[in-house]
Formats: structure tokens, C-alpha cells, sequence
């Protein structure tokens, strides 16, 4: 269903609740890293544009529903009224009359951002209550927060019952362009690569992209369950044995619909899991490789990484989520950084789907040659599932 999005709202005079995303990294209550307050700036300048009365909310850390001043969005108003330069009003609780008090006080254009929502444990328990609170005498809700769009919280579901409209923000909005409506008629051939650390935390992606995508690379510490079913033997790697069967389901499941499946045919293995330890690339499987049993995979091997690059430069759409081996090890990190070389060099649609890719494309610096970017681990992996957010799934309906 077709969502209304920050663009349909008439917001002069009246005011706007917009959640977003300022789970900033705080070291001694001093911001390390403003990219998700940047990343707002859009959504909150045409909303302030349009002469709304601006309140913001967000979650900061795991304060486990008290206050906590550790994580206190005290910091991060000050930051964001440096970027956008001009004065931004600070709430010390998100609920109670002193917030309301404010609110009913702002004026056309000004903004107040509201204390943690993580401070009352009616957030996360999406409390009715609590997110009436919450809703206070907004008359809309906006959700800009994409990184909690796949949790029913007060702040992303809850909210939305109590108010006249309910839309998305800029960045809601691109996520959904990419990792949905872009995905709906992909140019071909699709390529999708996952890796990372298990395979049983990426069995319905993989069931759900099974239905989409032409062709799909396993690299990660989850091949090994793959490699482990067929038969070959993988020493000391990390191995989920119970999903051996599973793995064999897809395999077949993945045949009978003529999709292509591209598994490591070589491994890069160690005997000592640290930086600067020896490693070295086990034989072709094909010709009788195996891994040993003192030693453990941690990255794909040289042919594995030329074989997935080449297939890698044949697409026309991309989509990558999880690393190919343990690449915050710099010894281990090559078959990561060729794949994110060989994705950012394609001239085909790239979506990098969240999570730890997200790290090592930034760690590559390769960030500006990908199309998009996710800005959400779970929840970007939840869409690609084919599942709704439910912080999208109970904004208003077009
Ligand atoms: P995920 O969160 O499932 O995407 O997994 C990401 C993590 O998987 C990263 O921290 C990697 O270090 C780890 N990983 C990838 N390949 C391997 C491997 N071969 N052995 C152990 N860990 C791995």
C-alpha cells in the first residue's frame, strides 16, 4: 500500500512530530560521528520551510527505559542547531506537562528536540498511553528514522493513532525506492551477494531473493554450512551443522528455479585468528581442496574472488549485504575489499544493503561510487525480506 510521504502534508502553523534518527556515537557526552543528524537535515528544513512547528524526537543508546543521562539528545540539539544555524529548543523529557507546556509555545519555523524516548519504557513496549503522550497536540507525525522503521516502538508505530496524518521523510522515503520499488523490475542480470557470519540470520532473504534475483553469491563465514553439506571439510571454520539440511533445500530450491549459485571454490585459511597471522588459500575444492583441521576459513580464496568478480561485472542491478570473510582484520580483509572494488565499479545499479557491507564500503572509501547506501541494518535487511516495517506499514495510506 502506497504511503503518504512528507511532501503531502500542508504544515503552516501547525504542528509536526518527526521522529528521527539521532542514535549518534557519543564518547564523553561529545558527538564522534554527525552523519545521522546530516542525515535529517532534508526532512527538517522543509518542514521548518513550510512554517511548521517542528518537534523532534529520536532514541539515543540502550538506556533500558529510565532515565539515564549518558544518553542524553542534550549534545545533539546544540549540533543541530550548529547545522542548520539557528537555535534549536531542548525538552528534558519527551512526555509530561513541561514538554507540552513547550510545544504549545513554538512558533511557525521553530523547532524543540525532545528528550531520549528510550527514557520511558512505554517506548519500546509501544505503550498506548505513552505514545498519546508522545503524539501530544501534534497534528502530524512524520517518520524519517529508517534504522527503527522494522520496530513497532511508541516513537515509530504507536504515535501514528494518535494524530490527523501520518507520512514519511526524505529518508524513509529513498529507502524505499531502493531497496522496494527499484527491486520491483531489476534490470538483468540481478546479482545478489550476501555473506557475513550465519546463514540461519539470512535464510528468508535468501528464500525471498530467490524469487527475484538471476544470480546469487555466498561468500562470509555462511558458505561454510553450504560447502560443509556438500561434503567438503572446513576444519576449525565457524559452522551452523543443524542448517546443513536447509542449505541443501536452497541449493535444490535454487536449481529448480535456474537460478545461479556461486560458492567459494576456494577458501583463504588460518591457524591463528589475529592480525598478522599466517594465512593461506586452501586448493581448489574441485580438485580435492579441503580445509584442514587445525585451520579456519576467514576469507574466500584468489580463484573465489576473480570467479565472483567476474560475475559481479556481468550485472545490471546489485545488491550486497555482508562481508566475505572477517574483514576487520586487515590480513583477512582481501576478498571484501576486491568484491567492494568490483561492485563499485560496475556500471549497474548498486544497493548496499546495511549493516557490516555498509562499514567496509566506508572503510574502502568507496561510498560515493555505490547507487545507495542503506542507512539501516535490520530493517534494510527486513525489506529485502519482502516483510512491511511497521513504522511504514501504519503511516497514512495514499
Ligand atoms: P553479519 O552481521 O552476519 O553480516 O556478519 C558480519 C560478520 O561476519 C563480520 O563481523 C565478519 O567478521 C564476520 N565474518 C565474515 N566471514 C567470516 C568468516 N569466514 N569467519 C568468521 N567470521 C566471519
Amino acid at each position: 500500500m502506497a504511503k503518504i510521504s512528507i511532501r503531502d502534508l500542508t504544515v503552516e502553523g501547525r504542528e509536526v512530530l518527526l521522529r528521527v534518527d539521532f542514535n549518534v556515537p557519543l564518547e564523553d557526552g561529545k558527538i564522534t560521528d554527525d552523519t545521522r543528524i546530516a542525515g535529517a537535515l532534508p526532512s527538517i528544513r522543509h518542514l521548518v520551510d513550510g512554517g511548521a512547528r517542528l518537534v523532534l524526537c529520536s532514541h539515543l543508546g540502550r538506556p533500558k527505559g529510565e532515565r539515564d543521562p549518558r544518553y542524553s539528545l542534550r549534545p545533539v540539539a546544540l549540533r543541530l542547531g550548529q547545522l542548520l544555524g539557528r537555535e534549536v529548543l531542548f525538552s528534558e523529557d519527551c512526555i509530561g506537562e513541561e514538554a507540552l507546556e513547550q510545544r504549545k509555545e513554538l512558533s511557525a519555523g521553530e523547532i524543540l528536540l525532545l528528550e531520549n524516548t528510550r527514557f520511558h519504557a512505554g517506548e519500546k513496549a509501544n505503550d498506548a498511553g505513552f505514545s498519546k503522550d508522545l503524539a501530544g497536540s501534534a497534528s502530524f507525525f512524520v517518520n524519517d528514522a529508517f534504522g527503527t522503521a522494522h520496530r513497532a516502538h511508541g516513537s515509530t508505530e504507536g504515535v501514528t493513532h494518535h494524530v490527523e496524518k501520518s507520512a514519511m521523510g526524505f529518508l524513509i522515503e529513498r529507502e524505499l525506492e531502493f531497496l522496494c520499488d527499484k527491486l520491483e523490475g531489476p534490470s538483468r542480470p540481478f546479482v545478489v551477494i550476501l555473506g557475513g557470519a550465519k546463514v540461519s540470520d539470512k535464510i528468508e532473504v535468501i528464500t525471498s531473493l530467490l524469487e527475484k534475483a538471476d544470480s546469487l553469491i555466498i561468500g562470509g563465514a555462511m558458505a561454510f554450512t553450504f560447502l560443509h553439506a556438500q561434503g567438503h571439510k572446513m576444519g576449525k571454520s565457524l559452522l551452523e551443522i543443524d542448517k546443513a539440511d536447509l542449505a541443501l533445500e536452497i541449493l535444490a530450491k535454487a536449481k529448480a528455479k535456474g537460478v545461479r549459485i556461486l560458492l567459494p571454490s576456494d577458501t583463504r585459511v588460518t591457524r591463528e585468528f589475529k592480525e598478522g597471522a599466517e594465512t593461506k588459500v586452501t586448493l581448489k575444492y574441485a580438485d580435492g581442496g579441503e580445509i584442514e583441521e587445525d585451520w579456519e576459513g576467514i576469507d574466500i580464496g584468489d580463484d573465489t574472488i576473480e570467479r565472483f568478480c567476474e560475475e559481479v561485472a556481468t550485472a545490471g542491478t546489485i545488491v550486497w549485504n555482508g562481508p566475505m570473510g572477517v574483514f576487520e582484520i586487515s590480513s583477512f580483509a582481501e576478498g571484501t575489499k576486491k568484491v567492494a572494488e568490483a561492485v563499485a565499479e560496475s556500471e549497474a545499479l548498486t544497493i548496499v544493503g546495511g549493516g557490516d557491507s555498509v562499514t567496509a564500503v566506508k572503510k574502502y572509501d568507496l561510498g560515493e561510487r555505490m547507487s545507495f547506501i542503506s542507512t539501516g541494518g535490520g530493517a534494510s535487511l527486513e525489506l529485502l525480506e519482502g516483510k512491511d516495517l511497521p513504522g511504514v506499514a501504519a503511516l497514512s495510506n495514499l
